[in-house]
């Protein structure tokens, strides 16, 4: 049988690090260096490698992404995996799939533990990735499945996987709806298949987003929160340059009385998306609570409401939608379908 192509494309990230003369760890693999500590990968597949970039994913933008989007969509594979760091990988992983239109399986990828480290994680996950790639099921399903996260032998959704723990080596989750596949000995074993409606839709609306980068606000709702810094943000010239604002509300879509006239404002200013704050993301109330800081008037005063997608995630929706030129009624309806 003949091996799958296997593009990987490498950004940086704790996967690509080395040590300095310090012993600090600093971004310096590329792609090859990554292919050749994993000599197993040539069993599975052709591969090829692509050094990207080798930037920690702290810093990397929503261009850069878009920029592998086309790159990905450029390519000739029968699979594609990004390496990068985990730090913003729930980020990139969905604003991929919101942007690729592929039959291919994409896959992210990266490392918790670092190469310097007893039993480093980069490896396995990279070998993981391409068995997840090379997998006759995934790429079967591949437009069912989208782009997938593969951490810790676990195959995640785009839209759900987020970052739980800042430093332990399990700290990947989709905790709305668990993984899609584990992988076990030299098998990937499926186990779901995502919902992806909503992600459709929007990639359909969307069409590749080919505009102008469109900053979006994050504001973490808390408490005693009065929302001052909307306030600064609103009374600064062309609003410091941000486009539109995700507020991450507590609760059920919830937010401080005290804060109600500033996000009013700010709703007013530039579409505005509630998501919940509460840890896993996940469907917010609609019409349950009345007075002005709940669900029932905050919807009616014209905010977006986020459904199941974590503040994160929103606010990679919401770039992307603003990116795309799409207006205020098209945007609420694109966020209506999460739910
Ligand atoms: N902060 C770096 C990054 O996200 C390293 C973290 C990591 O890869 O886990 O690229």
């Amino acid at each position: 049988m003949t091996k799958p192509r296997v593009h990987i494309l490498a950004l940086g990230g704790t996967i690509a690090t080395r040590p300095d003369s310090t012993g600090a760890m600093q971004m310096g693999l590329g792609a090859d260096d990554l292919v050749a500590a994993v000599p197993l990968l040539e069993t599975l597949a052709e591969i090829e490698a692509e050094t990207v970039s080798r930037v920690g994913s702290h810093s990397l933008s929503f261009d850069q992404i878009h920029a592998l989007a086309a790159r990905i969509r450029g390519l000739e594979a029968d699979g594609v995996i990004v390496t990068q760091g985990t730090d913003t990988l729930e980020e990139t992983s969905f604003l991929l799939d919101l942007l690729l239109d592929v039959d291919v399986p994409v896959i992210v990828t990266a490392a918790m533990r670092n190469p310097s480290l007893t039993s480093p994680d980069g490896a396995g996950n990279l070998l993981a990735a391409v068995r997840v790639a090379s997998d006759p099921w995934v790429r079967r399903s591949a437009r069912t499945l989208g782009v997938l996260a593969v951490m810790l032998d676990e195959v995640y959704a785009a839209a759900d996987v987020l970052k739980v723990h800042p430093t332990r080596v399990n700290a990947f989750a989709a905790t709305q709806t668990g993984p899609l596949a584990a992988l076990v000995e030299d098998r990937v074993v499926p186990l779901s298949l995502p919902v992806r409606d909503a992600v459709v839709a929007a990639r359909r609306t969307i069409a590749g987003a080919s505009g102008k980068a469109a900053p979006v606000a994050l504001f973490w709702m808390s408490l005693d929160d009065d929302a001052a810094l909307m306030s600064m943000l609103l009374a600064a010239s062309d609003r410091a340059g941000y486009r539109g604002a995700v507020i991450a509300a507590m609760g059920g879509g919830h937010v401080s009385e005290r804060s109600v006239e500033n996000i009013h404002r700010l709703a007013r200013a530039m579409p505005t998306v509630i998501a919940p704050r509460a840890g896993a993301g996940g469907p917010m109330l609609r019409h349950t609570y009345g007075g002005p800081s709940a669900e029932i008037e905050l919807r009616r005063a014209g905010l977006i409401w986020g459904g199941r997608l974590h503040p994160l995630k929103a606010r990679v929706l919401l770039e992307t939608c603003l990116r795309a030129g799409l207006d205020r009624p098209a945007i609420t309806d694109l966020f209506d379908a999460f739910g």
